[in-house]
């Protein structure tokens, strides 16, 4: 997902995105330093491989709309990821390890598609809202790349997170994040469907997990957006350590980790 934002003091919009929103929910300072530093997270093994399966599944997917069948788009796997992989984003040494890998979850997406009844409308969807006011002066754009849309023979919209990790959030917590607000927001302005649900899937181990808001938990979602959007204004961000400290750019600053308790182990 994309990080971008307007000047939220001179402008008074702010653009916020899934992967932003799930980082505020975090910690309110993570998200602020990721912010000042301009970008997200810095790549590491594991986010180039999320990168280069996503782009293989963008190309399996354009392949299978192009044939009308995803059992038949595709017979050569292997031919797909030779033309469609880059293997100059690895280092040299993990480039054979990221390819195997990224075959074997080319290959469970590939299963999941064969076994599944859902027309796959867009792959790596960029999508946004217009400007919705705050009430307070202030306006957010929600913005964000979605990795699969769907719809069900009922005409339900599908939002599909593809993970390329084992982990996968419990359904309560993907429930109260603010990033499947966004996601379902993102789809209601887009589809105007009757049902919309937010899912994760991890293909690594074939677990999923799948959340519909009814109208309370809309109503939840956005006040928790609307503080978001407070925060952002105020620029007041509350600092919650949590083992995600060690992903944090400002973890070597930070007075929550300098001061703060002793379950959280400080950087050297
Ligand atoms: S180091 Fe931890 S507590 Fe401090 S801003 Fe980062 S995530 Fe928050």
């Amino acid at each position: 997902m994309v990080v971008s934002m307007l000047d939220v003091k001179e402008r008074i919009v702010c653009r916020v995105t899934p992967a932003q929103a799930h980082t505020w929910a975090l910690c309110g300072g993570f998200f602020q330093a990721q912010y000042r530093a301009g970008k997200p997270f810095a790549p590491t093994y594991s986010s180039l491989l999320g990168t280069s399966v996503h782009e293989l599944i963008v190309a399996f997917d354009r392949a299978a709309s192009a044939t009308s069948a995803a059992s038949s788009a595709v017979n050569d796997l292997d031919d797909l990821v030779w033309r469609n992989w880059h293997a100059g984003r690895f280092a040299t040494d993990d480039n054979h390890r990221a390819l195997a890998e990224a075959k074997t979850l080319l290959t469970a997406y590939a299963d999941l598609r064969q076994a599944e009844v859902v027309q796959v409308l867009g792959s790596e969807v960029f999508s946004q809202t217009a400007p919705r006011a705050l009430g307070t002066g202030h306006t957010i754009v929600l913005s964000g790349r979605i990795d699969r849309i769907g719809q069900r023979n009922d005409g339900t919209i599908e939002l599909l997170d593809l993970k390329t990790g084992a982990h996968l959030p419990t359904h309560d917590e993907l429930y109260n994040d603010p990033a499947t607000t966004i996601y379902h927001l993102l789809a209601a302005e887009r589809y105007h469907a009757q049902r919309i649900v937010v899912a994760q899937l991890s293909l690594r181990t074939g677990g999923r997990v799948e959340v519909e808001f009814d109208a309370d938990g809309v109503a939840a979602g956005k006040d928790r957006l609307r503080e978001m959007a407070r925060q952002l204004v105020a620029d007041d961000f509350s600092l919650t350590p949590s083992a995600s400290c060690a992903f944090c750019p400002a973890r070597s600053t930070c007075p929550a980790l300098l001061f703060g308790g002793e379950a959280v182990e400080r950087p050297l």
